[in-house]
Parts: structure tokens; sequence; C-alpha cells
């Protein structure tokens, strides 16, 4: 079976501006990237929902590279987003994800991990 992630995608953000900057320097970009994906999708494919993501699973299960997709949805009644590998049983659980750039709810642009735009989100 695969791990459980529990993750609050503001702790991939500048603590004081919210904006997406420092993000480029950190050693968990590959993670950042991966959830913000799965954020970004799923917000986009509101508010019916998409479970089948083109987000691929990052794991390396005995050095051999998972082939596994990532299906996703929003638990609305908590406001997760839950989501699992089809192949490896890799999950996760994120949260925090709302104020963030990678939410393309309301207006917000896309995941642009490493622009210049320094810009923080303010949108709810
Ligand atoms: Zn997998």
């Amino acid at each position: 079976m695969g791990n459980t992630w529990i993750v609050d995608m503001r702790h991939y953000l500048d603590k004081e501006t919210g904006a997406s900057q420092s993000l480029c320097q950190l050693r968990s970009l590959n993670l950042a990237l991966f959830f913000g994906s799965i954020v970004a999708w799923v917000t986009d494919h509101l508010p019916e929902g998409d479970w089948h993501t083109n987000v691929s699973c990052r794991r390396s299960p005995g050095r051999k590279r998972c082939l596994g997709e990532i299906f996703a949805e929003l638990d609305r009644g908590s406001g997760h987003i839950v989501w699992h590998c089809s192949v490896c049983g890799d999950n996760g659980l994120i949260h925090g994800w709302e104020d963030t750039f990678w939410s393309r709810r309301g207006g917000a642009r896309g995941a642009h991990a490493c622009s210049s735009d320094t810009r923080p989100a303010m949108s709810h």
C-alpha cells in the first residue's frame, strides 16, 4: 500500500505575501507541483468534478516508476481534496488550498510556480 499524505497547501506559500516566489527555492518543489497540479485540476473541473486527473503518480516503488494515474475529488462536506493513485494506492488529503494560487476558483491564474509575478492571491 502507498502512503497517506495530509498536506496543507499554505505550507508551500510564502508566509508574508502568500505569493509563489519562494516555491522555486523549496526542496519540496516536486511535491508542491504534484499537489498543486491536483488542486488545479479539481478546481478547474468544478462544480461537476472529474475524478480522472491529468496528473500521473510520482512514486517509483522498487525503482520502477508507477504508471498509475491520480484520481481526485473535492469533498464538499469538509472542503478537502482527496486523491489516490489508481495503481499503487498512494493517497492523500489536501487542505488549505482555497487561497493559494493553485486554486482556479475566483480567477486565479494557473499554476505558474516559477513565475516572477509576486502578486498575492487574494481572491476568494
Ligand atoms: Zn502510483
